[in-house]
């Protein structure tokens, strides 16, 4: 029976917050989305240096490569340490192992500032060879100006955006100003409340849907759907799960095969993973199988033909040395996000 799939893909991930992790409360409670992004992550994205992110980085990139993942789109933000980021993303996942598109989230919420250096880091990057596409917040923090410069960004160098879409309702109108603008190419992240089909593929997350409380997006309405984590680690098979018993909620005849289909449509973002084998602790692996197992364990992982996780473990880093460090790194973390 068969045991082994390609490698999975995090469609949308933020490699930056995985030091967040018992991160200092916020001075209050949240009331709503907007809250939380003004509250929470907004304060740790600012705290960051380029140590901070190579480290957080190291460890999202274990982290997914011992859950059997082997590709992660990341959507990136450190508006205090925009330039090189991209560069010190791409150098960690290349010593996991672990492949990587990167893009640098431009926003107007810094100021025109802010913006040109996120259009630049981007440009930057992608220029220099970098894989990756132009990252943009979310249209609620976009000027149409500067929502012009990324797409026009974006085709002058042929790749496409990675863009938040209607994750809260806050973002609802977001269809209608991606609307002429969005591509095929283009990762629609969330998608929850969008109110038309776009180009592209959307990335539904469900587990970080579920911990913002923005609702159902009936992901199935969507002609190209992908799975991604939004940050909370990056084991697509526990996000396969929750997709399946999502759906089924809303809809008791929705079948493992649905949620299986958007867990494999993540080769079509990065389709050189189909090259990669991970080993499962589990067989056979089959969709109503697996909706129905927990805890499988990606038990070996070979990427590009080199085996990058046996069962020590990483193969080319030492794991306990990068859980470590990144440890110290969150506690620095936490102490600069208490400063500003
Ligand atoms: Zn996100």
């Amino acid at each position: 029976m068969r045991n082994t799939t390609p490698g999975l893909v995090c469609a949308h991930h933020h490699l930056y917050s995985a030091l967040a992790r018992g991160m200092p409360a916020p001075p209050r409670t949240p009331s709503g989305f907007t809250d939380i992004l003004e509250l929470v992550w907004w304060r740790l994205d600012r705290a960051l240096d380029l140590e901070m992110i190579r480290w957080s980085a190291l460890l999202g990139a274990l982290e997914a490569l011992e859950s059997g993942t082997t590709a992660i789109i990341d959507h990136h933000s450190s508006p205090n340490a925009i330039e090189g980021s991209l560069d010190v993303i791409a150098a960690a996942c290349a010593e996991v192992g672990v492949r990587v598109v990167c893009c640098y989230e431009v926003t107007d919420r810094n100021g025109a500032d802010g913006a040109k250096a996120g259009l630049a880091e981007n440009e930057r990057f992608l220029r220099a060879g970098g894989h990756g596409l132009v990252g943009a917040h979310a249209c609620f923090t976009l000027s149409e100006e500067t929502l012009d410069a990324v797409c026009s960004l974006a085709a002058d160098l042929g790749v496409g955006v990675h863009v938040h879409v209607a994750e809260d309702l806050c973002d609802a109108p977001a269809g209608e100003r991606l609307a002429g603008r969005a591509r095929e190419s283009w990762v629609l992240a969330h998608g929850v409340h969008l109110d038309r089909d776009l180009p592209g593929t959307v990335v539904h997350n469900p587990r970080s849907n579920l911990n913002n409380a923005v609702g159902y997006g009936r992901p199935a309405r969507f002609a190209r759907v992908a799975l991604g984590t939004d940050g909370i680690g990056a084991d697509l098979l526990d996000e396969f799960r929750l997709a399946f018993v999502l759906a089924r909620n809303a809809d008791l005849g929705a079948t493992p095969e649905l949620a299986w289909t958007w867990l494999e449509a993540g080769a079509t973002l990065v389709p050189d993973v189909l090259d990669d084998v991970v080993t499962w602790s589990y067989s056979p692996v089959d969709p109503w199988h697996l909706a129905y197992t927990t805890g499988v364990r990606a038990e070996r992982v070979v990427v590009g033909g080199e085996i990058l996780l046996d069962e020590l473990g990483a193969t080319r880093v030492d794991s306990a040395e990068i859980r470590a460090r990144a440890a110290e790194q969150a506690a620095r973390l936490f102490r600069r996000m208490e400063e500003i």
